[in-house]
């Protein structure tokens, strides 16, 4: 049995059949459709994704997994490298940020403020030693306060909606890495320096839209005889300590009793946690409550026009800014899209019950067309706006406070006590990951419940890979 039909469960449950075609598996999903954060849904002649969907590709396993989908119609995926860019103090900027763009277009009393921060800030931290204890320690001890308030600080307030204090230092080792002063200058004087790059660069997307992906994989999945319960709701799971024997589900107006031999989840870790109901020990019951996720309110804004910009996407940097970031899917496949139409998506985070969260989606539109005014290439397209649409997702980026690691590691201490159950995926372990994450880790999932019995040691293992916030696994 599988909870959740996204990208970590639908390759977990692939596997399993290509491994043990004998083998009975089932996967089940609240919503109507697979695909999970990963799906799209049509619109007029557009189809779009619930915000930018580009499978990082790296000729990796899963990479390899969603070509060999496509095998006998490669056409149908599209590959590119990205194009993004970020808007700060009122210009355009490359992302990843480039230190010798940033330095030539800020004004030039701000670049040598940067620089010497960034300078006697390294100095300073090299001889006193001073803990890191949240984000925004982090962010000050790296870059100086000016960089890091213009380049991340400003930005994960207004993401996570929260003070960078509150957040844990942790998430940046999960969304920024390999940056060295050295190298930093060594680039900059052109004489080598190594390119770290955390950000993945080049993609692979199906030509009508992420979601089809995973229509394709659901669909092999049937095939080979699983069995794919949409639209289904999860009462509890049924246990005692250390075995699951089985799930209560709603169905046609009552509920069902579906055994299982093995659960592997990949829906959110607290959520599923608390489907244990009073079984679960109150500690571990109140760790689960202490998960916290921000949702995402996109607005959809139609234009006639054939393409804004070429950027897939674009990132509003600037307090300023109510959204977030700004997609033009278009560049990712043309064929989303009517002809000679275009739709920009724009994110905007907040909490479910909140201010933005209740706003009339009119309100929102216009909230959106006020940040289109300070961006030069759409402040005059107002008039070629054509139709709009609001999507409001809840619960859908894990929010890493402080001591968020003390209360996952609880959840999967919890969980590894079951002999029958295993959680993977980027909501199965409260990661940050993308696409190709969650279903590398469903893959590898499937590999280790396939002959039935799980190592304990395996699990470790696992965990240990890629469950990065937890130092001692
Ligand atoms: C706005 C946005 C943009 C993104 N852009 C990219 C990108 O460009 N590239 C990239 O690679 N990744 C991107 N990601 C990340 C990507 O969406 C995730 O990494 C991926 O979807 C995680 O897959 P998963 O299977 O672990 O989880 P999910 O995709 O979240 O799937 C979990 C499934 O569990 C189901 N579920 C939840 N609760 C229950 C329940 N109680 N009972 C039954 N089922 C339940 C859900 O309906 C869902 O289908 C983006 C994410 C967001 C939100």
């Amino acid at each position: 049995m599988i909870l959740g039909a996204g990208p970590a469960g639908l390759a977990c449950a692939y596997r399993i059949l290509k491994n043990a075609p004998e083998k009975s598996v089932v996967v089940l999903d609240r919503l109507t459709f697979v695909g999970g954060a990963g799906a799209s849904f049509k619109w007029k002649g557009h189809t779009l994704d619930y915000g930018p969907h580009a499978f990082h590709s790296r000729g990796s396993e899963p990479e390899q997994l969603i070509r060999s989908l496509f095998a006998r119609e490669s056409h149908l995926l599209i590959e590119g490298t990205k194009q993004v860019h970020v808007y700060l103090k009122g210009k355009r900027f490359r992302y990843p940020l480039q230190v010798g763009e940033c330095l030539v277009k800020f004004n030039p009393l701000l670049s040598l403020l940067i620089m010497l921060e960034f300078s006697l800030t390294s100095i300073f931290h090299s001889v006193v030693s001073i803990p890191v204890e949240n984000f925004e320690n982090w962010g000050k001890k790296r870059f100086g306060s000016s960089l890091y308030k213009m380049s991340f600080g400003d930005y994960t307030e207004k993401v996570w909606k929260t003070k960078a204090s509150k957040i844990s230092e942790k998430f940046a080792s999960e969304k920024i890495q390999g940056f060295s002063f050295v190298n930093l200058i060594r680039r900059l004087l052109r004489v080598g320096g190594q390119v770290t790059e955390p950000y993945f660069q080049t993609w692979i997307y199906h030509k009508y839209g992420s979601g089809n992906v995973y229509i394709r994989l659901a669909d092999q999945i049937r095939q080979m005889g699983g069995e794919i319960l949409l639209g289904t709701n999860v009462r509890s799971i049924n246990h005692d300590c250390h075995h699951v024997y089985s799930l209560t589900i709603d169905r046609e107006g009552g509920a069902a009793e579906l055994p299982c031999a093995h659960i592997v989840n990949t829906i959110p870790l607290p959520h599923f946690v608390n489907l244990f109901g009073n079984g679960a020990p109150f500690p571990v019951r109140y760790h689960a409550s202490k998960l916290r996720y921000i949702s995402l309110i996109l607005v959809y804004i139609e234009f006639a026009v054939e393409r804004i910009s070429d950027d897939h996407w674009f990132y509003l940097l600037d307090p300023d800014f109510k959204f977030n970031r700004v997609t033009e899917q278009k560049n990712l496949s043309a064929a989303t899209m009517e002809p000679g139409k275009t739709v920009l998506s724009f994110e905007l985070t907040c909490r479910v019950g909140d201010n933005y969260w209740n706003m009339s989606d009119e309100a929102l539109f216009e909230l959106a067309k006020a940040d289109c005014k300070n961006v030069h290439f759409l402040k005059n397209k107002a008039n070629r706006i054509t139709d709009y649409l609001v999507k409001r997702v809840p619960n859908v980026y894990e929010i890493y406070f402080k001591n968020f690691d003390q209360h996952a590691e609880r959840l999967l201490g919890y969980l590894s006590d079951f002999e029958n159950v295993s959680t993977a995926g980027r909501r199965g372990l409260f990661l940050q990951g993308d696409q190709h994450q969650s279903v590398e880790m469903g893959l590898k999932m499937a590999d280790m419940v396939s002959n039935g019995s799980v190592a304990r040691q395996d699990i470790e293992n696992f965990l240990r890979q890629y469950v990065k916030y937890i130092d001692d696994y």
